[in-house]
């Protein structure tokens, strides 16, 4: 958080579904200063909110719901003000009226309970009611009460409004998207639709009776709720009488006037054992028959059926909290949910944005299920329930396996990125937009040498933060890979003099590019800063240095960051013994902070390479090299420039220009830079104790073995057990004869479960 406290960063929040609670809860982020996008297949309201009967009620509910629901309906004249929407807004009173014995004594009782908790409930003679509403037909016995505070509400109105003076007023915006999956790698949740996938600080699913499907879909926990078709009829007009002033409740059967001047009526659900069309069909007919007891001719009168899905959970109560399965997903699903709506929006809003738990929701936890959801502010450690997995029949795109591994091995040894779960979709995204593209034919035909002008331009922008400000794009040349960049930039400056600076320690592949051009690699000392600078000084004393090879951000295997005066330091020995630099950045974009790249210190000796290998996805097979002049990139790709295998991949070469525009890139970087905290995280709480060089944002750690052991015997104990390791002598240019060091890569496994059921392994062999 950069020492910023919550409130002052802006939260990026996605709300699927804009129904009267998706549509509330966005309202309220809104207005908190957050910055929110409302997904929705349809338009707001358009779901059950505008099949609901709609009533604003709280007669009958249990004692310890109803404080709630009597806020909850007060909170309704709050909002209609705020919003300028008094007339979507009817607080007409409802009629309780009992005539079976059973209904009438409960009508008495809830009267009763409804005015201890300080709500109002008037008895009723039959005469009264008559007078009230002359249209229903009360000659039978009565119970009758009048509730004056309950009414209803045009809740697709309101829904639209609240969208309406949301994304007027605030940042607030509403995308006519269909989600697909929701998940969250690391502390990062995401939003992955049609069209591609956000990532945000806070998912609220409130997207009704598609709550299970979507939490099925992305691989969490469902719910006990029960999508239950629930049938009204709506009356366009009734033109023998002046229509109905009140919400009326007569026995099993309840009507009110209709958004549209009609009637709308419904009736108690039916009891359980129905088959779902049975139910919608039964229920339609019962409200017909019903409904000819209360009002003359009712049943005559033209109708049209309607047909909702309520969401009823286990214990019909709200489910509201965040999900312990996946960080930063909040659930809100409810039936009841017109009453409550605008007050729940307020409070989630205030949970989400404010990490505060309000006491009215506690009642309504994820949590009472059992499963693995709960309301508490989301910790590091929860995320790692949450597999970075594969999903669906190509799943094998998104994990990076060892070949040989045997079945439940863990191995710690590629150096390579976690994957998002939803990197997948967007790769075949990608690939059917570029295969959309007019000139499909001509991208495939040309050759792209050194890359297109608009490919480099898109690779400065890239690289941009870490020189301080884009490259010319004459000095560029894009190439298959980090690798490939080291490569033309060792044989660029390696014509003449045939040896490389490297430190002791250090990345071994650079060492295997340096052989194939034979050129000797001359290990130089170094501290947990980096080369040392003296040292390296007395290494170019004999005139035979060409260049040092330096990887200052993340030094693969140590993870040091060397620090702003080491880089001013050895930029400055260089500088004096007219040695280049060649600087090797393949894991600087992935920190959120790094210091400046060396080769901003020295640009007119620095050849400066890096790709999205280790922050985006090794397979995209693209690095960028830039070198000291436009001269000097000319030179160095001359001499691979009619070998075409050198030439950077045409279809690669679009994705990465496609996915550095759109934000892509930056977001599957985002999202795995997340996912290594978390298995930093992880590793600093299973390794307890344990003696290990790492940074928070590095993929891997450099672990001390104990005194008495050797690399072969860890190393082969590991593997007994399952867990794959590196041997630290790899990294040595000359390795000693008593190696106490291991690379252990956390970015490799599939899962964070997955790390730390490795690291425990190693946390065990270790004591
Ligand atoms: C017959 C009946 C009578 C009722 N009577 C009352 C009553 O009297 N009083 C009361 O308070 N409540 C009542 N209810 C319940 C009330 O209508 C609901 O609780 C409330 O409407 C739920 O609102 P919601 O926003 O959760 O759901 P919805 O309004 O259904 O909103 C969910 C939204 O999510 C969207 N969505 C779903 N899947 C996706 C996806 N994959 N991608 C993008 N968007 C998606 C949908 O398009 C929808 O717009 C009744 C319900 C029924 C069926």
């Amino acid at each position: 958080m950069r020492g910023l406290s919550r409130k002052e960063l802006t939260m990026k929040i996605g709300v699927v579904g804009a129904g009267i609670i998706g549509t509330s809860i966005a309202y309220h982020l809104g207005k908190a200063g957050a910055q929110v996008t409302i997904f929705d297949i349809g338009g707001p309201g358009d779901g059950v909110s505008s099949k609901s009967f709609a009533c604003l009620n709280a007669f009958g509910q249990p004692a310890a719901d109803l404080p709630f629901r009597l806020e909850a309906i007060r909170y309704h004249s709050t909002i209609a003000r705020e919003l300028g929407s008094e007339r979507y807004l009817h607080i007409t009173g409802t009629l309780r009226l009992g005539t079976v014995e059973g209904e009438a004594a409960k009508i008495t009782a809830n009267a009763k309970m409804m005015r201890e908790f300080g709500g109002d409930a008037n008895s009723l003679t039959g005469s009264t009611i008559n007078e009230l509403e002359p249209l229903v037909q009360a000659h039978r016995p009565i119970e009758g009460v009048s509730v004056p505070e309950e009414g209803w509400v045009d809740a697709k109105g309101l829904s639209r409004r609240l969208v309406h003076v949301a994304t007027r007023n605030f940042d607030v915006r509403f995308r006519r998207l269909r989600v697909l999956r929701i998940g969250n790698d690391g502390l990062k949740p995401w939003v992955n639709y049609d069209l591609g996938t956000d990532l945000f600080d806070c998912v609220v699913l409130a997207a009704g009776s598609d709550t299970n499907p979507i939490l099925q879909a992305s691989n969490l926990t469902p719910f006990p709720i029960k999508a239950d078709p629930g049938a009204l009829r709506e009356v366009p007009c009734h033109n023998e009488s002046r229509g109905l002033g009140h919400v009326v409740y007569a026995d099993s059967f309840h009507v009110r006037p209709s958004d549209r001047g009609g009637l709308l009526a419904g009736i108690s659900p039916l009891v359980d054992d129905l088959q779902s069309s049975d139910r919608f069909e039964k229920e339609s007919k019962a409200i017909l028959d019903t409904g000819a007891e209360w009002i003359d001719r009712f049943a005559e009168m033209p109708g049209t059926p309607v047909l909702g899905i309520r969401s009823v959970t286990a214990d019909e109560l709200p489910i509201l909290g965040r999900l312990e399965d996946a960080n930063h997903i909040y659930i809100a699903v409810m039936h009841g949910g017109i009453t409550l709506g605008p007050l729940v929006g307020r409070l989630v809003a205030n949970e989400v944005v404010n990490e505060q738990a309000s006491d009215l929701l506690a009642r309504y936890r994820p949590s009472r299920f059992g499963n693995n959801a709960t309301c508490a502010p989301a910790t590091v450690s929860s995320s790692e329930d949450r597999r970075v997995a594969p999903m669906g029949p190509n799943a094998s795109v998104e994990v990076q396996r060892d070949i040989s591994l045997l079945k439940g091995e863990i191995s710690l040894i590629r150096s390579t990125p976690p994957a998002p779960v939803w990197l997948g979709d967007t790769i075949r995204q990608s690939l059917a937009h570029v295969a959309e593209q007019a000139n499909i034919g001509e991208i495939f035909r040309a050759h792209r040498f050194r890359g297109t002008e608009p490919d480099r331009e898109a690779g400065a922008g890239w690289i941009a933060g870490r020189l301080g400000t884009a490259p010319a794009i004459d000095r560029m040349i894009t190439t298959n890979g980090t690798q490939n960049a080291l490569f033309l930039a060792t044989l660029a400056t390696t014509r003449e003099k045939k040896v490389i600076a490297v430190e002791e320690i250090g990345y071994y592949a650079f060492r295997n590019i340096a052989a194939l051009l034979g050129v000797t690699p001359r290990a130089v000392a170094m501290d947990h800063d980096g080369m040392l600078p003296d040292a390296f000084d007395k290494a170019c004393n004999d005139g035979n240095v060409a260049a040092v090879y330096l990887q200052p951000t993340v030094h693969n295997p140590t993870a040091y960051v060397m620090s702003v005066e080491r880089r001013q330091e050895l930029a400055a020995v260089a500088r004096r013994n007219n040695v280049q630099i060649l600087e090797d950045d393949v894991y600087g974009l992935l920190p959120e902070n790094s210091p400046i790249a060396i080769s901003a210190l020295a640009p007119e000796l620095a050849w400066y390479a890096t790709g999205p290998a280790k922050c985006v996805a090794p397979g995209l097979r693209i690095g960028y090299l830039v070198a000291p002049t436009a001269q000097a990139a000319a030179a160095a790709f001359a001499p691979v420039s009619t070998v075409t295998t050198w030439h950077v991949s045409p279809l690669v070469a679009e994705i990465a220009q496609q996915w550095i525009r759109d934000g892509t890139m930056g977001a599957i970087r985002d999202a795995i830079r997340a996912e290594v905290r978390t298995r930093q995280a992880i590793a600093a709480a299973t390794l307890k104790g344990a003696d290990y060089l790492s940074h928070s944002e590095s993929i891997f750690i450099w672990l001390r073995l104990p005194s008495d052991t050797t690399e072969e015997k860890f190393v082969a104990s590991a593997r007994s057990r399952g867990v794959i390791l590196r041997p630290g002598s790899m990294f040595w240019v000359s390795p000693p004869k008593q190696i106490d060091r291991i690379r252990v890569v956390l970015g490799s496994p599939d899962s964070a479960r997955e790390v730390r059921s490795a690291l425990e392994v190693i946390g065990s062999i270790l004591h």
